[in-house]
C-alpha cells in the first residue's frame, strides 16, 4: 500500500511525531530527547498554546485533585507551596518545563491531527493535518507515532438535554468554557453535578456568590486533604531539593497505593472512614447519608479529593447548600426538581462532565484498513493491538496521571531503542482478538466512561492486555520487562534508518 501524498505541500520528515503539547506530550518530548537523543521530533498541537488541560480549564478555583509531587514530572522538582495546586499554577509548571529543556522549539501549534495512515510497505506513517482556522493541509511522515492527545473532547463538555432548557432567562455556563469575565458576586448559582468539578466549584464561587447550590443525582465519596503537607514541607527543609521530590513522591505514591487497596479489599472499612471524616467536618444533624454516601464501592468512581474541608467549609458557613434529587425541568428562575421543590438561580453551571474520545479523534488507517479503536486491544496500556509504530499515552485513573504518562513515555523510549539496536523498522503488538476476552479499558462506572465504552480501546484479562492500576507492578513491566515478549512482533530493517522510502522492502514479521 503506497502513501497518498498531496503533491501540492511539501512534506517534512520526523522519527517521532507526538500528538498533543499538555502535560504528557511535554513529558513525552523530554524522555525523546534524554533517552533518544538521536531522534528528530516535533509535537503537533492543535490548540496555540502548551498546556492542554491545564489551558483549556478557567473555572474558578481550577486545581489539581491529585498532589503534585506525583501529578508533576519525575525529572523536575514541584517547588511550589501547596501539594494540591491551582490550574495557573500547574500550566506555569508545564510551560516552565517545556522551555527550560527546549521542548518548545519542538511544537508546532494550531497543527491539529485528523487522520494518520501507515504504509507496511515503507514502514512510515503519513499524517494529515489541519493548520490554522482554515482549511490549510500540511503532511508529515514519521516512523514512529505517539499520541499525547489526553482522553477527552476539547470542542465541548457533556451536556445533557434538560427538559425546558430554553426557557431559563439567567445564565447557563459549561465549565469547559467558562466566559472570561462572568460576574457571579452576589448571584444566586447552582451547579449541577457531584464530581470533581462540581466540588471544586462550589467552594471557590460561594465566596463572593449569594449562594451556592450543589444539585447532585447522587453523592460521590470525598477526601479531604491538606493543601500544604507538613511531612513534605519537612523533608524539603532537611533534603537537598531532588532528593526530598523522590522521597515525598514515594510517600504519596505509597499512600495513595494504600487508600485505592484498602478501597478495593475492604470497601466496608473505607466507606464508614470517609463518611465519618464528612460527619466530623459538617454542622453537627447534617444529612450526611443523604448527601455524601454514595450507593457504589469506594474507587467504583473516581474519589473526589477536596483540600482542607473547603466544600465542607463553605456549607457549614451557610455559603453553599447540597440538593440530592432529579431535575423535572428548568423554568424561567431556575430549576424544578422531581420532589416538587424548586431552586431559584440568576446562573446555572452544568458540571456534568467530559465527553472522552479516544487517541484525540485521529483517524488510523493501517495500509488502507480504517482502525476501529474500540475493536482495538491494549497493548501494556499504550500500543494498539496490530498497529505497527503506534503508541499513545494515557494515565491512571486512581492516582496521579503523570505516574503511568511517564512510564509509557520511557517504554515507548525502549523500544525505538531497541529497534534501532537489531535494526528493526516496524513493531506491532500481534494478537487475534477472538483468543482475549474484552473489558473497558478503565475499570470505572462513571457516567463519561459508561457512555463512551464503545469507542474505546479494550483490555484484557491475561498479560500484556491488562491495565493495572499499580505503580510499582507497571515500573517494573514498562522499565525492566523484555521488549521481545513475543508479542510485539518485529519487521527486519532493509535499508538506512529514518529515511522516507519509496522502494518496497521486503516484510519478515517474526520474534526477535
Ligand atoms: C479539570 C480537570 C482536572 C484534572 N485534575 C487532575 C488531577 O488532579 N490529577 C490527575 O492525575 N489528573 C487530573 N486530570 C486529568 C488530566 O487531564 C491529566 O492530569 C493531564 O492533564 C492529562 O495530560 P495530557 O497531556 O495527557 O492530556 P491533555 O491535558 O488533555 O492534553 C492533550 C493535548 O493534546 C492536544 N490534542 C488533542 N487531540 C489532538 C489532535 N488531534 N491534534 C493535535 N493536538 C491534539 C490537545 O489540544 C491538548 O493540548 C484532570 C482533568 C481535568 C479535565
Amino acid at each position: 500500500m503506497e502513501l497518498r501524498l498531496l503533491s501540492h505541500i511539501p512534506i517534512e520528515h520526523f522519527d517521532v511525531v507526538i500528538i498533543g503539547a499538555g502535560l504528557s506530550g511535554i513529558g513525552a518530548g523530554y524522555r525523546l530527547q534524554t533517552r533518544c537523543p538521536g531522534k528528530r521530533y516535533v509535537i503537533l498541537e492543535s490548540r496555540d498554546s502548551i498546556g492542554g488541560t491545564w489551558d483549556l480549564f478557567r473555572y474558578p478555583g481550577v486545581r489539581s485533585d491529585s498532589d503534585m509531587f506525583t501529578l508533576g514530572y519525575p525529572f523536575r522538582p514541584w517547588k511550589e507551596a501547596e501539594a494540591i495546586a491551582g490550574g495557573p499554577a500547574i500550566l506555569k509548571y508545564v510551560r516552565e518545563t517545556a522551555e527550560e529543556y527546549g521542548i518548545d522549539r519542538h511544537i508546532r501549534f494550531q497543527h491539529r491531527v485528523l487522520s494518520a495512515s501507515w504504509s507496511s510497505k515503507e514502514a512510515l506513517w503519513l499524517v494529515d493535518v489541519q493548520v490554522g482556522n482554515e482549511e490549510r493541509r500540511a503532511q508529515y511522515t514519521c516512523n514512529f507515532l505517539y499520541g499525547c492527545t489526553g482522553y477527552y473532547r476539547y470542542e465541548a463538555g457533556y451536556e445533557p438535554e434538560f427538559p425546558d432548557a430554553d426557557k431559563f432567562r439567567g445564565r447557563f455556563v459549561h465549565p469547559q468554557h467558562w466566559p472570561q469575565h462572568l460576574d457571579y458576586s452576589g448571584k444566586k448559582v447552582v451547579v449541577i453535578g457531584s464530581g470533581a468539578t462540581a466540588v471544586t466549584l462550589v467552594p471557590a464561587m460561594s465566596e463572593t456568590a449569594a449562594h451556592v447550590t450543589m444539585l447532585q443525582r447522587s453523592p460521590s465519596y470525598i477526601l479531604t486533604l491538606p493543601v500544604h503537607d507538613p511531612a513534605a514541607e519537612f523533608m524539603r527543609r532537611v533534603l537537598p531539593q531532588r532528593t526530598a521530590h523522590r522521597v515525598i513522591r514515594w510517600k504519596n505514591i505509597l499512600v495513595s497505593m494504600g487508600l485505592y487497596q484498602l478501597s478495593r479489599r475492604a470497601p466496608e472499612r473505607m466507606r464508614k472512614l470517609l463518611r465519618e471524616g464528612a460527619a466530623k467536618s459538617l454542622p453537627p444533624g447534617y444529612d450526611v447519608d443523604v448527601h455524601f454516601k454514595p450507593r457504589y464501592a469506594p474507587w467504583d468512581q473516581r474519589l473526589c479529593l477536596i483540600p482542607d474541608a473547603d466544600l465542607y467549609k463553605s456549607i457549614s458557613a451557610g455559603r453553599a447548600s447540597v440538593v440530592t434529587d432529579e431535575i423535572d425541568r428548568l423554568t424561567e428562575n431556575g430549576i424544578r426538581l422531581a420532589s416538587g421543590q424548586e431552586l431559584t438561580a440568576d446562573i446555572i453551571v452544568s458540571a456534568t462532565g467530559l465527553q472522552m474520545l479516544a487517541l484525540g479523534g485521529v483517524q488510523l488507517h493501517v495500509d488502507g484498513t480504517p482502525i476501529n479503536p474500540g475493536e482495538a486491544f491494549v497493548y501494556k496500556g499504550l500500543m494498539l493491538s496490530n498497529v505497527p509504530n503506534f503508541a499513545f499515552c494515557v494515565g491512571y485513573t486512581n492516582a496521579s496521571w503523570t505516574l503511568r504518562a511517564d512510564l509509557a513515555s520511557i517504554f515507548v523510549c525502549r523500544v525505538l531503542n531497541h529497534m534501532d539496536r537489531r535494526r528493526y523498522r516496524a513493531c506491532a503488538p500481534a494478537c487475534d482478538p477472538a483468543s482475549l476476552e474484552a473489558r473497558p479499558l478503565l475499570d470505572l462506572t462513571s457516567g463519561y466512561v459508561t457512555r463512551a465504552a464503545a469507542g474505546i480501546p479494550k483490555r484484557a484479562t491475561t498479560k500484556p492486555w491488562l491495565i493495572r492500576q499499580n505503580y510499582i507492578l507497571d515500573m517494573l513491566t514498562m522499565r525492566l520487562s523484555r521488549i521481545d515478549d513475543g508479542v510485539l512482533k518485529f519487521d527486519k530493517i532493509a535499508k538506512a534508518r529514518g529515511t522516507p522510502s519509496s522502494e518496497e522492502i521486503p516484510v519478515a514479521v517474526g520474534n526477535d
